[in-house]
């Protein structure tokens, strides 16, 4: 049974994918061919995504029959308790509208870019902490409360007050396209009436980002090395898209384990 960081992250990883997730919930109805499971939610992957809740212990496959392990019913259960908790305090919240987008001022990290100002309404305040794990690069800051959020160069704070800043923006369309992406995630989660569970804070090391990075020292993210450039991402000093080879297909597993990884930073 997971218990160590290890086995912990493994858990994390295998549950931060929505089709591996749809898998677990299908199996609480009780045993499933894998048949049955690709026509609940489709081909592709299926042997990976199966493969990875195997590997955090959450299932169990026999003969072509998937079940969930004692392990996976308790990790269920567990979530779903919490999620209840949850609900109480997402169930407080109001849908939130885009009410202004007041400034546009050039960035300091790249003039080409700009700085906006922009406000929701009605404003979260204490909601925002809850909301954290929707984004997988989000975190709350008890300091000012706010949520700031990650998402590519452009990274994105939202305060309790209803103020939203966000930087590196190329254009006001690609303000308004990043506010309406953002309204929608968080108004679908209201409309759910629950937040999703708290990750579990894993710490993580540079050495463990090292190992599923490409290790060939090709210094297209513009550092010298792979190992520099993991205690570069430690020190969010550099995100994964910097590393361009893991875009190609053979790394498409190592990408997935960084993202995870990478948002517990
Ligand atoms: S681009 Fe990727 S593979 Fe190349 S040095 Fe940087 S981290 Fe390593």
């Amino acid at each position: 049974m997971p218990g160590n960081p290890n086995e912990i992250k493994l858990v994390n990883n295998a549950m931060s994918n929505a089709t591996r997730r749809k898998i677990m919930n299908f199996l609480l109805a009780g045993d499933k061919s894998t048949e049955e499971i690709e026509g609940e939610v489709g081909k592709t992957m299926l042997d990976f995504h199966l493969k990875l809740l195997q590997q955090a212990s959450l299932i169990e496959i026999e003969e072509g029959t998937v079940r969930l392990s004692e392990y996976g019913k308790n990790f269920l259960k567990d979530k779903e308790e919490k999620g209840a908790d949850k609900t109480a305090d997402i169930s407080q919240a109001k849908p939130i509208e885009i009410t202004e987008v007041r400034q546009f001022l050039p960035c300091i990290a790249d003039s080409s870019k700009f700085r906006v100002i922009a406000n929701i309404a009605p404003p979260l305040g204490g909601t925002l902490k809850v909301l954290e794990p929707l984004f997988s690069r989000g975190k709350y800051s008890d300091k000012i409360n706010a949520l700031i959020i990650q998402k590519g160069e452009i990274i994105t704070t939202i305060y309790g007050t209803g103020k939203v800043t966000m930087t590196m923006i190329k254009n006001e369309g690609e303000a308004r396209e990043s506010l309406e992406n953002l309204k929608s995630t968080i108004n679908n989660a209201i409309a759910k009436g629950v937040a999703p569970a708290p990750r579990e804070k894993v710490r993580v090391e540079p050495m463990e980002l090292y190992k599923y990075l490409p290790q060939t020292n090709c210094g297209k993210c513009g550092e010298q090395s792979c190992y520099t450039f993991a205690i570069k991402l430690m020190s969010d000093e550099a995100s994964i898209d910097k590393c361009t080879p893991l875009k190609e297909k053979q790394y498409a597993l190592n990408q997935e384990h960084l993202q995870v990884l990478t948002a517990y930073i």
